[in-house]
């Protein structure tokens, strides 16, 4: 899966999700990174979101939107509404799901969660160099 979420000079935020799904996926399978609120969201009123690893769980959680929705209606932080749904939520017995998302809301602040074992990631402010890492979790720089 590659992901990208963007936030504009004028406050729009955006997000887009492309995937091959899970290797031997069934034939005729949608995962979660094509739906709307699932795997992908952004909402001008808090922050985008995209999201990668086993889409169903992802889908059941309505992960994207859901975090949009822990902003909004509970006043969290964008940090704090990722980490709930990569570290709390998907423990859950229903989800036990495994993967992380990449987000950022409408003051730039980014969310960068997983509970893999480590996932490809970068951002880059406007003026600033880029930031590229594949970081085990014991690795993350302070
Ligand atoms: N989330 C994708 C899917 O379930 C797979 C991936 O992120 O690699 O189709």
């Amino acid at each position: 899966t590659v992901g990208a979420v963007a936030l504009d000079k004028n406050g729009n935020v955006a997000a887009a999700t492309s995937t091959g799904g899970m290797t031997n996926k069934k034939y005729g399978r949608i995962g979660d990174s094509s739906i709307i609120g699932a795997g992908t969201y952004a909402n001008n009123a808090t922050c985008a979101v995209s999201c990668t690893g086993h889409g169903e769980p992802f889908l059941r959680a309505v992960s994207a939107y859901d975090i949009s929705c822990l902003m909004e209606y509970k006043g969290l932080s964008l940090e704090e509404a990722s980490n709930y749904l990569i570290h709390e939520k998907m423990k859950q017995t229903h989800l036990q799901g495994e993967g992380g998302l990449i987000a950022i809301d409408t003051t730039g602040n980014i969310s960068i969660a997983f509970n893999t074992v480590g996932m490809y990631r970068g951002y880059r402010r406007s003026g600033e160099k880029e930031h590229i890492a594949l970081y085990k979790p014991n690795e993350m720089p302070a």
